[in-house]
């Protein structure tokens, strides 16, 4: 039985995209192929993962990493999988542990439990090997930032994830260019212009500053001009203090 390093669990409503406010178990795993300059989220394997002792109370148990698959499906069996729309597996870049979600999704599949992928959209050979067993896929489109792009593995990227339900992400902060927008635009066109699409404003981080709520209005009519549902929708759980 393999191992998997985790970073933590527990039960939240999701704060983005078109499933704002839906509950969730989250299982963020650690590590990540990318270096995102707004990133907020600590991408080192811990020590030790925490565990919500009572699911959606935030009191943690500390847990040894990794931990071996079978008790992990126990630790996920802990929480009520009636009440939860599904489980939120993020990270980090939750496809670096292809292998292992492989082997675990199935298990959480036969007991009614829906997969939804949070990801940023670069590692399109490893959604393959697991595109059967998930069921929406929230996909970042990376703008450029430190003289990298990512067009065309994005491109591949969504082009298999439209087997599945799907929809983009792009966070755009005060400093974003049109031509950049453009670029994901035409990119979404190509692929689907019916794809759902959101423009989230960055939560404001190390010197990275949200944009105004004009420049917004003008990116959003922008993408309208070719794409069929674009919407802005900034992080709703940070306005609650929520994970
Ligand atoms: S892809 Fe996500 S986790 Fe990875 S560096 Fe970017 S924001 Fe952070």
């Amino acid at each position: 039985m393999l191992n998997l390093p985790v970073t933590e669990i527990f039960s939240s409503i999701q704060g983005e995209g078109p499933y704002v406010g839906v509950r969730q178990i989250f299982l963020r795993l650690p590590k990540c192929n990318l270096t995102c300059p707004y990133c907020d989220t600590e991408t080192k394997v811990p020590e030790q993962f925490r565990v919500e002792k009572v699911p959606g109370t935030r009191f943690f148990n500390k847990m040894e990493n990794p931990v071996p698959l079978d008790k992990l499906f126990d630790i996920l069996q802990t929480f009520d999988f009636s009440i939860h729309h599904s489980l939120s597996v993020t990270g980090g870049e939750p496809l670096l542990w292809v292998d292992e979600l492989q082997i675990l999704f199935p298990y959480l599949k036969e007991k009614g439990l829906n997969i939804y992928l949070e990801t940023n959209g670069t590692m399109p050979a490893q959604l393959l090997q697991i595109l059967p067993l998930v069921d929406v896929i929230s996909m970042d489109i990376k703008l450029p930032f430190d003289s990298k792009t990512f067009w065309d593995v994005h491109e591949s990227f969504l082009r298999y994830s439209i087997q599945k339900e799907v929809f983009v992400k792009i966070v755009v902060n005060k400093d974003t260019a049109v031509k950049d927008l453009q670029h994901a635009c035409n990119l979404i066109a190509r692929v689907d212009p019916s794809i759902l699409t959101i423009l989230q404003p960055v939560t404001q981080t190390q010197g990275i500053q949200t944009p105004k709520f004009q420049q917004l209005l003008e990116w959003q009519n922008h993408l309208l001009n070719k794409l069929v549902d674009v919407r802005v929708i900034p992080q709703t759980h940070v306005f609650i203090g929520q994970l």
